[in-house]
């Protein structure tokens, strides 16, 4: 009989396995995939190793939120974070080659950067970077001394969306357009996400932006060690398909799809938030949640550009680079309110390959919905050959660095983040925010069951480390978990 079983080990799953085991709870983690941390691991290709679902994040630096999960977690003396370029953690350019902005960690740079692009538009900058700060300084359980530590504020429904927001800023487009770039980091377009979602995801980048030695599969490892250390149960390669619940309708174990059953008094779901209409019996859901979930969105899918350079590429060692494409022939493909390519170096050691994520519809790719990865059919390639032609001349003639530089590629297509992320829809990021969207709670109904994950506060490993500490802040006690975090450095 375990205390809790944890589903899904995904960065958020396997901090709830942690913070519970922390606490003294027997704790099995059961995750579908062959491995923990699937979207985290990246892989090899061409003698490079590609990061993933993991690339820089705020809130990392000594002192920061993040920096105290990982204490708390026992794993920080494992982790060796570097700090991305303080002089220009992203990049921001334009294929028209008008804007080349460098933009740098701390507020007061941050906002002369932006000021020096745009001299006529201080006000409108200086006030967007204190709304973003206000929002990502006040997050719960990663700011310990401020009121806001309730988690309350996960639960308002927004009503103003960043464009919305932006429109009562400034009337000068190009801003608006270089204001919602960071969009690609939440997935959710401009006109879709509520401005303090939007910030409690950018804002802590603003504060520090670092990378981890090693990427997501430095993380994975120490935390699969940590996990070992604690005695808690990983058992890959296994799904669940069913919550069972005892007669007095509570939590009283959970159904792997080989038929084997776990008996637990508490389930932590952190896969995606829809699965629960598939685990439970359809009148434990009040017909308005399962409408809820029935009804979520998914963010934005990309195709991924991973690509090997003949030499290291300077501009993206420390730095990532954001294109802003303000005359791209290919509208219908993408569906932000910018054309918009986002790179990254291939990983934190070496800049000699880069991942690139270009957002992409889901729909140009489903006449091939029925085929798996390996086995589509010869027009499936056809397309991506085109994609990637269009993609490659794009990004050489936007960014002069790349120029007949690049000298292996593939593709990943929107099925193929579908295949192994195992995302509907083959999301970004899972499910999304939206304006107006009641916030889904880690609490449910049911009792005993518990939701977590990118979905119920926001996509980014700090989002999801953070949802984890606040699912467990319920069950543990707020307080209680407060009260140990504070104790960390
Ligand atoms: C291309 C890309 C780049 C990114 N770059 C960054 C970055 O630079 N910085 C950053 O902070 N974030 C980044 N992210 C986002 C970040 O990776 C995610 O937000 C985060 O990893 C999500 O963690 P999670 O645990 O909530 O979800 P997931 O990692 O999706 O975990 C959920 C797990 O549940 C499993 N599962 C689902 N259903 C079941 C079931 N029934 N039974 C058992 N297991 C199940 C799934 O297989 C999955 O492993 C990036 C994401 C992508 C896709």
């Amino acid at each position: 009989m375990y205390d809790a079983v944890v589903v899904g080990a995904g960065i958020s799953g396997l901090t709830n396995a942690l913070v519970l085991a922390s606490f003294g709870k027997r704790v099995a983690v059961v995750e579908r995939a062959p491995q923990a941390g699937a979207l985290l691991r990246g892989f090899d290709r061409w003698g490079v190793h590609f990061d993933t679902g993991f690339h820089y994040a705020g809130g990392m630096a000594a002192g920061e939120g993040v920096q105290r999960f990982f204490s708390f977690l026992g794993i920080a003396d494992q982790l060796n974070i570097i700090p991305m370029r303080q002089n220009c953690f992203d990049r921001i350019m334009t294929t028209d080659y008008r804007i080349n902005l460098e933009l740098p960690v701390g507020a007061e740079s941050f906002v002369a950067a932006l000021v020096a692009e745009f001299p006529a538009e201080r006000e409108a900058v200086t006030r967007f970077v204190a709304d973003l700060l206000q929002v990502a300084d006040n997050l719960p359980y990663l700011n310990m001394y401020t009121q806001a530590i309730d988690a309350s504020v996960f639960a308002v429904v927004e009503d103003v969306s960043l464009a919305d927001y932006l429109f009562q800023l400034t009337s000068n487009q190009r801003l608006r357009q270089v204001l919602s770039l960071h969009c690609v980091l939440h997935g959710v377009p401009a006109a879709r996400v509520p401005f303090r979602f939007h910030a409690s995801v950018i804002g802590p980048y603003i504060r520090s932006a670092s990378i981890i030695e090693g990427g997501g599969q430095a993380l994975i490892a120490a935390m699969e060690k940590r996990l070992h250390d604690c005695g808690v149960d990983l058992l890959c390669s296994q799904q669940v398909i069913r919550f069972h619940l005892s007669a007095a309708d509570r939590i009283d174990g959970v159904e792997l799809a080989d038929g084997q059953m776990l008996e637990c008094k508490v389930v932590v779901c952190a896969a995606h938030p829809g699965c629960v209409i598939d685990c439970l019996p359809t009148l434990m859901l009040r017909p308005v949640y399962r409408k809820r979930l029935q009804g979520l969105h998914e963010t934005s899918s990309a195709c991924l550009l991973f690509a090997r350079c003949r030499r290291d590429v300077e501009l993206l060692s420390g730095s990532n680079l954001y294109v802003l494409d303000v005359d791209s022939p290919h509208k219908q493909r993408f569906p932000f309110d910018n054309n918009m390519c986002y790179l990254t170096a291939a990983n934190g050691r070496n800049n000699n390959g880069f991942m690139a994520i270009v957002p992409a519809y889901y729909d140009n790719f489903t006449p091939w919905n029925d085929s798996l990865t390996g086995l589509r059919p010869a027009a499936y390639y056809a397309e991506k050959q085109n994609v990637t032609q269009l993609l490659l001349q794009r990004l050489e003639k936007a960014v002069p660095q790349l120029d007949n530089q690049i000298d292996r590629c593939e593709l990943a297509t929107p099925l193929t983040l579908r295949d192994y992320m195992y995302s509907s829809d083959g999301a970004l990021y899972g499910a999304q925010r939206q304006v107006d969207d009641y916030p889904l709670q880690a609490t449910t109904r049911v009792e005993g069951l518990y939701l977590s994950g990118q979905a119920l506060v926001a996509p980014g490993v700090m989002g999801a480390m953070v949802s984890a500490f606040n699912s467990c802040g319920v069950i543990l006690g707020r307080d209680r978990l407060i009260g140990e975090l504070k104790k960390c450095n």
